[in-house]
């Protein structure tokens, strides 16, 4: 409901001074939250309070101006940052305003997902398609190369991969990316083509998919098209500058009369340009709604002054860029610390050092965190880490839903749920082995063809064509995929069908006879699995195996991540975006890494990479360090690093170096214009460094307390019960309940973190 005054001539909407929420922000802020209706561009750098922006001006639509929550569309760059931006709009407005509806909050591709599933019948697209994610991509482009007898290395996947992503992302047809004769361009258009139709035989979706059919669907279907552009009265967009060509059309044409829409961004941050992002759009936006209010934040309310200096030097580097001025009220703070390791070993090790003197001041280990350009160099952190005792998460690298045996058993439920998914069919039709051979899946696979079917619905007929054994080992599978496919479509619960899955199709028996801890590993990861699935269950008041599945596949590394107060954070800076800690640890600082390497064939990787290390050094609140190797290992042995060309830029008085004294050598000595040497903290002005000595590295190291170990074996463990884990430590049972012949029990750990086990599977040990 509007305010009385609303529509009262000079009366101004904007006139929320009384609001609960304007003494949360300050006046720029303030006139983004209660900008009035139209176009709404708020461009600001790091840490001015963008997202906040957002997220207050969501709660006051809703509690101020009496808009529907399920009329406003907001965009967020991860799933967890519209979950985070949930709880945070939920706990500003109360939950009566939010029985009028759920806020429609997401990523692209989550919403495209949702918006396909319920309205792309108009374009053929079927409710229950599969969305394949680039291992299954990957999967299915290698079997057409092999079908169409054509060599990977003249068609490498990756580069179908990537031709496909481009096309998508940039809104063109993949075909229409090939152009001219050359050797490679024929084969290229016939398995784009081949892919294309392969996708809609297998119910399938890709990435790019997601957002692409979005389009077609919006641009080909004028009933959707209506219905949909008058669907949401507000469109809100975090992290803009990284949005692609798509994304900008679809927001086009979701777009309903009144032209609410707000975009949020910094054109510095702007560090996905590889998977398609276009800064531009911000340009674009101020083009294509010329009558747009602009929004500068200059205030930065999370970092120190040195550390807000260093950002704006290092970020100054970049020709093309829009100035602006942020300033910030916080103190000078510390200086930035330096250091050059020997190699990456006495990095590390440096790294941990400094995290222990950190643990002894007032910071905690989650206040701190470690970023670095490529997941590789977490191991050595890792390590050291360790061995110190010193507790961490880490974002990414290995995910789990990437593990065998969880792409094994969701390729299993992908297939109840869409058994024309042959990626799905083929990976595990044999798995665990059933007699089903190579011959007998190309016989399966020619079938397929032959009748124009998925390979699924040719299973019987090969079946019928096959000999007595293979043709049982064919019947048998089919009928118990089926048996899951009532059972799901019965309305049984995911999680129960999951363990049916485990169990029925011996993949639980084949991981249970196998020895070492590597299956013990594995038999963890899928008591986890079903524990993610009823962590779902909970979480959804209506849940099936389609919306289980959908969310895995989306699944991000950033949304991976788990902050706990009692464990620091390592991440690669692309997962910290839109983060913050009191304390930042940049590690790998060389040329080859940051910027990397494979920056240098592109005409703006150096721009980029620059952004990337201004998003690292804005995401610090109260330290910072900055840390290279100065030999590190690669592919071809030890080689000498020089440190990042961006180090020059940091101005000399901001900075405390700890490194080894040998600092006189001029680090930074390649392509300097005069004004970065005027800067150059090393050679000219060497004296005004301090150098300190080689922090002790001998410290003792704590010893565990000796405790005494019981296997929990087959008895029951119940709440209050002590208990230690091969992989978290120890912990303490909070919860237990029956799980069909077993136990599913709740532990903290001391850690802080909590995990949901089975007893069945977890090795779960009580110690007295
Ligand atoms: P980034 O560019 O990194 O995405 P951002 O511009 O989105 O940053 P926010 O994350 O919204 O900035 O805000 C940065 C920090 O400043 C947060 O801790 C936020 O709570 C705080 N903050 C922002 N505005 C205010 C304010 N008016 N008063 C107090 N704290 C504020
Ligand atoms: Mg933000």
């Amino acid at each position: 409901m509007l305010p009385y005054w609303a529509d009262l001539p000079g009366v101004s909407m904007t006139d929320y001074t009384n609001s609960p929420l304007a003494q949360q922000l300050n006046s720029h802020q303030r006139e983004a939250v209660f900008h009035d209706k139209g176009p709404l561009l708020v461009f600001a750098g790091a840490g001015s309070g963008k997202t906040r922006v957002l997220t207050y001006r969501i709660a006051h639509l809703i509690m101020e101006r009496g808009v529907d929550p399920w009329r406003i569309l907001a965009v967020t760059f991860t799933n967890k940052a519209a979950q985070e931006m949930r709880e945070r709009v939920e706990s500003l407005v109360g939950p009566e305003h939010l029985e009028r509806g759920t806020i429609q909050m997401g990523t692209f591709h989550s919403i495209g997902a949702r918006l396909l599933r319920r309205y792309g019948k108009a374009i053929g697209i079927r409710p229950d398609f599969t969305i394949y994610d680039t291992g299954d991509q990957r999967a299915l482009i290698k079997r057409i190369l092999k079908e169409l007898n054509l060599d990977d290395k003249l068609l490498p996947v990756q580069l179908v991969a990537s031709v496909l992503d481009r096309a998508k992302n940039g809104a063109r047809d993949p075909a229409s990316m090939v152009v001219g004769g050359s050797e490679r361009s024929k084969p290229l258009r016939a398995v784009l083509e081949t892919y294309a139709r392969e996708m809609r035989r297998n119910n399938a979706l890709d990435f790019g998919d997601l957002l692409a059919e979005m389009l077609h669907l919006l641009e080909q279907s004028e009933e959707v098209r209506n219905k949909l552009q008058g669907r949401f009265d507000y469109l809100l967009v975090d992290e803009a500058q990284d949005t692609n060509l798509v994304q900008y059309r679809l927001l086009r044409l979701l777009l309903g009369p009144g032209r609410n829409i707000c975009l949020v961004g910094d054109d510095d941050q702007s560090i996905y340009r590889w998977r398609g992002a276009r800064v531009e759009n911000l340009t674009d936006f101020r083009e294509d709604f010329p009558e747009a209010q602009v929004v500068v934040l200059g205030r930065n309310y999370r970092s120190t002054k040195t550390i807000l200096d260093a950002a704006a030097a290092v970020i100054e580097g970049n020709p093309e860029r829009q100035p602006k001025e942020l300033f910030t009220e916080n103190p000078m703070g510390e200086p930035i610390i330096l250091f050059r390791g020997d190699d990456e070993y006495d990095e590390a090790h440096f790294l941990v050092e400094q995290i222990r003197d950190l643990l002894k001041e007032d910071f905690s280990a989650g206040d701190v965190a470690i970023f670095y350009r490529t997941n590789a160099q977490s191991r050595l952190i890792e390590e050291e880490l360790v061995k110190r005792g010193i507790s961490y998460v880490i974002v990414g690298g290995t995910r789990f839903y990437e593990r065998k045996e969880i792409k094994d058993l969701l390729a299993y439920a992908r297939l109840v749920v869409n058994p024309d998914d042959s990626v799905s069919l083929l990976r595990i039709i044999n798995t665990p082995t059933r007699g089903i051979g190579a011959k007998a899946l190309l016989a399966l696979t020619d079938k397929a063809r032959e009748l124009e079917v998925s390979p699924y619905r040719a299973l019987e007929q090969t079946a019928h064509d096959s000999a007595p054994r293979l043709k049982n080992a064919f019947i048998v599978f089919e009928k118990m995929v089926e048996t899951w496919r009532q059972r799901d479509q019965g309305g049984e619960s995911p999680s129960v069908i999951l363990t049916d899955i485990v169990e029925t199709s011996g993949y639980g028996s084949l991981l249970r006879r196998g020895d070492g801890p590597e299956f013990e590993a594995r038999l963890e990861n899928v008591a986890e699995l079903i524990a993610a699935v009823r962590e779902y269950e909970n979480k959804n008041e209506q849940p099936t195996l389609l919306g289980f599945l959908e969310n895995a596949a989306l699944v991000s590394d950033p949304d991976t991540y788990e902050h706990s107060q009692q464990a620091i954070s390592l991440m690669t800076l692309h997962c910290a975006k839109g983060l913050e800690f009191p304390a930042v640890m940049i590690s790998g600082l060389e040329d080859g890494l940051l910027p990397h390497s494979r920056s240098l064939d592109d005409p703006d990787g150096d721009g980029e990479e620059r952004r990337l290390f201004y998003v690292g050094i804005t995401r610090a609140q109260r330290r910072l360090f900055l840390t290279w190797a100065g030999r590190r290992l690669g592919r071809m042995g030890y080689s000498q690093t020089r440190a990042s060309r961006f180090l020059r830029d940091l101005p000399l008085n901001l900075v405390k170096n700890l490194g080894p004294p040998p600092l006189s050598v001029p680090l930074f000595d390649h392509g300097q214009t005069t004004q970065q040497r005027a800067r150059e903290p090393f050679v000219q002005h060497e004296s005004r460094i301090e150098f300190d000595h080689h922090p002790d590295y001998s410290a003792p190291q704590g010893h565990a307390p000796e405790t005494t170990i019981q296997s929990a074996g087959s008895h029951e463990l119940s709440p209050g019960q002590r208990i230690q884990h091969g992989v978290f430590g120890e912990g303490r049972v909070v919860e237990a309940e029956p799980y069909f012949d077993a136990q599913r029990v709740t532990v903290v750990f001391n850690s802080g973190e909590r995990k949901v086990f089975l007893t069945r599977w977890a090795k779960l040990k009580t110690i007295d």
